[in-house]
């Protein structure tokens, strides 16, 4: 046992395991997995080699893997009526790169959404892969915190992108996939939508599935849609599905991991089920609950709200301080958050103006509206009193009582 054999890194785990435990999980891209889940990623698949895709493996012994790997993909394509699935890439990121790999060439011009505006990392910063390899031009939120779809086809004419790519990581919005299919189609570009942040949302038919508009879609596994760290990509389309596959294995991986793969089954199955739907409708619920709380307690929200799972807070705006310190002295009460710039941040964006709070972990708990307004009410009095020491006790005291009423051995 690893407690005998390697008390450092037992020690560490259960540490880990303790403040997911006593901390109030506000990482809108964060969520706790199934026991199931942890039992199959936990597993000795992990031992396997499997180059390859299922009956076209590089090694001998595949054939359990490859019952594993189709199951995986038939579970996918079922959940989100696509076609055609990759179930490898290790992540989001690796979902990405072989996508954009399947479409362009070396400095192809594509739009993303600029990262300070919502967008991620690989849809263009300078400081990934994304925006080294390819001429990225980017779109911003208009005025009122919305995409701004006109401009997107202004820039697009202007630009005339091969890939217009969609989707977001701090985005409270719903996004109009036909509105960008159109934009797309009207300038002779491909489209790509990231769902990474809402793929449960559409699991559970509570966002717009982008298949029948996108000619790729990808997406992490570990953030709504609840599964083990990992990516996917999925398409409608046969030629592009092929060059897909040869842009994972063997352009930018090596060997699948079998172990994640068979969790993100296991994952599958689970989003498959009725009970997974009133999950999400319960996380929207509770986001919903937050934004109005804390609207109502005077804070100031990205867009006035929120239709998905995740809220934007103006900190700077509401009470004056910055994202940076606003995320420190939460994390310090045992409520976990991410400073985030806001649209037209006037910090940093390693100070920024904004935190980003999110429902999926929270409702994994079994945490409710009522469970919403506790929260609002706890956030608000530790900005509000972030010089008190007294009240600052009260309010982790307080986060520890809640946190200990849903206990994460029942999930
Ligand atoms: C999280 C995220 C990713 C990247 O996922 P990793 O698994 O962290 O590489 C990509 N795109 C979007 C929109 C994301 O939110």
């Amino acid at each position: 046992m690893l407690k005998d054999k390697d008390y450092k890194i037992y020690e560490a785990i259960c540490l880990e395991q303790k403040r997911q435990e006593e901390h109030l999980e506000l990482i809108a891209s964060e969520n706790y997995v199934s026991k199931e889940v942890l039992e199959a990623a936990g597993s000795i698949l992990t031992n396997k080699y499997a180059e390859g895709y299922p009956a076209k493996r590089y090694y001998g012994g595949c054939e359990y893997v490859d019952m594993v790997e189709n199951l995986a993909k038939e579970r996918l394509k079922k959940l989100f009526n696509a076609k055609f699935v990759n179930v490898q890439p290790h992540s989001g990121s690796q979902a990405n790169m072989g996508a954009y790999r399947a479409l362009l060439h070396s400095q192809d011009t594509v739009m993303g959404l600029a990262l300070d505006h919502g967008g991620h990392l690989t849809h263009g910063h300078i400081l990934s892969f994304s925006g080294q390899d390819y001429h990225f031009v980017p779109y911003y939120l208009n005025d009122k915190g919305y995409i701004d779809y006109d401009e997107v086809l202004r820039i697009a004419k202007e630009v005339k992108p091969k890939l217009i790519v969609t989707g977001a990581s701090a985005y409270p919005r719903k996004i109009d996939f036909e509105r960008f299919s159109k934009i797309a189609k009207e300038v002779g570009a491909y489209l790509m939508v990231d769902m990474a942040h809402i793929a449960g949302l559409v699991a559970a038919g509570l966002h717009e599935n982008p298949l029948p508009y996108a000619d790729i879609v990808t997406s992490t596994t570990h953030k709504t849609l609840r599964g083990p760290r990992g990516g996917i990509i999925l398409t409608n389309n046969e030629e592009i599905a092929k060059k897909i596959d040869k842009n994972i294995f063997p352009g930018i991986q090596g060997g699948p991991l079998m172990h994640i793969i068979a969790a993100k089954a296991v994952a599958f199955g689970e989003a498959l089920k009725e009970e997974f739907v009133n999950y999400q409708k319960q996380v929207i619920k509770n986001a919903e609950a937050l934004a109005n709380e804390l609207k109502k307690l005077g804070y100031k929200l990205v867009s006035g709200g929120t239709d998905n799972h995740l809220i934007l807070v103006d900190v700077k705006s509401s009470v004056g301080l910055t994202g940076k310190y606003a995320e420190k002295l939460l994390c310090s009460l045992n409520i976990t958050c991410n400073k985030n710039t806001i649209p037209n941040d006037t910090e940093k964006p390693m100070i920024s103006s904004g935190i980003r709070l999110g429902t999926p972990a929270i409702t994994t708990r079994g945490m409710k509206e009522e469970e919403m307004a506790t929260i609002a009410y706890l956030i608000d009095k530790a900005l509000k009193n972030h010089d008190n020491e007294k009240i600052k006790n009260q309010v982790k005291a307080e986060v520890l009582l809640l946190t200990s009423k849903f206990p994460l051995k029942n999930i």
